[in-house]
């Protein structure tokens, strides 16, 4: 399939960034909220295959309880094989760390990046974490310090950052907040969680200000969008305009969104792909390669892929047939 697909016309924007980090999550945040449970070797091939589509980072698991997210209770596994297949390149692959036990086990791993998921609201902290918001820096800080003593990265999430399932709206400043505090314990990069996709533009345009009034620059910021309302690749695109250049997506728009019953949460890489590929912005990501990925992956799931490019691409010709 892979030389055979449709592409888009390169019309470049020239206010725009020329060059864009994709930061896939389909193994982590995707898998972990698919019904299917998915085998390890195929979770394995699934992480070798985004790699080799030219995805820099690919999240491969979560050293989360098992009792929480049973999707992933094989961590171990998954990165015991990875390190077979990859040798030292899968221990640069970033995975999901809740708590201290989360990092023990990364360290034990020998793996050096981490993410840590912290929320931009009370009701979500106590539901997810089971933490006041103000309990859940106690739960981070010394994750995120002994993760950096040890020389790892450290990426965090703020999760409910335009809207909460319990909350409705949530203020700008309490974003800020969650935000700069997550930056000032070490944190490198911080990823700007739609969690119920209910952003618009403007609202992405007022945080980004916010952010970058409170000395959170745009190249430390990546934006977590999520499709449930259809709002995630115009959520992109005003971010990409204001200077963030790295975006969080899931292969084939894995994940689905549990707070709303929806079958669209995370941004579909091919989708992005799209946009991004139009505009003539690079990312190293080659498109083919991703809808040919989701296609290998679909029989293990329990739906097709909900990426509007995938099932426009899958299996069409590249162009449409010459006219007589
Ligand atoms: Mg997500």
């Amino acid at each position: 399939m892979s030389e055979q697909v449709r592409r888009p016309q390169v019309v470049p924007d020239p206010s725009l960034p020329d060059r864009v980090t994709i930061y896939e999550v389909g193994p982590r945040d995707g898998l972990q909220n698919e019904k299917a449970v998915v085998p390890t070797a195929v979770k394995v091939d699934l992480v070798e295959r985004l790699l080799d589509a030219g995805l820099p980072y690919v999240e491969a698991t979560s050293l989360v309880h098992p009792r929480w997210v049973p999707q992933l209770a094989d961590a171990e596994e998954v990165v015991a094989a990875l390190v077979r297949r990859l040798g030292d390149r899968a221990y640069d692959l970033p995975v999901l760390v809740p708590n201290e036990r989360g990092l023990e086990r990364a360290y034990d791993l020998g793996l050096r990046h981490i993410a840590v998921f912290a929320s931009a609201t009370d009701s979500f902290a106590r539901r997810n974490l089971n933490r006041s918001l103000d309990e859940q820096y106690a739960m981070f800080e010394p994750v995120v310090a002994r993760a950096r003593a040890a020389g790892m990265r450290v990426r965090a999430y703020v999760s409910m950052c335009f809207g909460d399932p319990w909350e409705g709206d949530v203020p700008l400043d309490q974003v800020v907040a969650a935000g700069k505090r997550l930056m000032d314990l070490g944190a490198e990069q911080l990823s700007l969680g739609d969690t119920i996709g209910v952003g618009t533009p403007g609202h992405v345009v007022a945080l980004l200000d916010a952010l970058n009034e409170a000395g959170l620059p745009d190249d430390v910021l990546a934006l977590h969008a999520h499709d449930t309302y259809g709002q995630a690749l115009g959520n992109v695109a005003a971010a990409l305009r204001h200077g963030v250049t790295t975006f969080d997506t899931s292969a084939g728009g894995l994940g689905g969104c549990p707070y709303a019953e929806s079958a669209t949460g995370n941004l579909a890489t091919e989708d992005l792909l799209w946009m991004l590929e139009g505009l003539g912005i690079r990312t190293g990501v080659s498109l083919p390669r991703l809808v040919e990925t989701s296609a290998w992956l679909e029989p293990h799931l329990d739906h097709a892929p909900v990426s509007r490019a995938y099932q426009a691409l899958r299996g069409t010709p590249a162009q449409p047939a010459a006219r007589r």
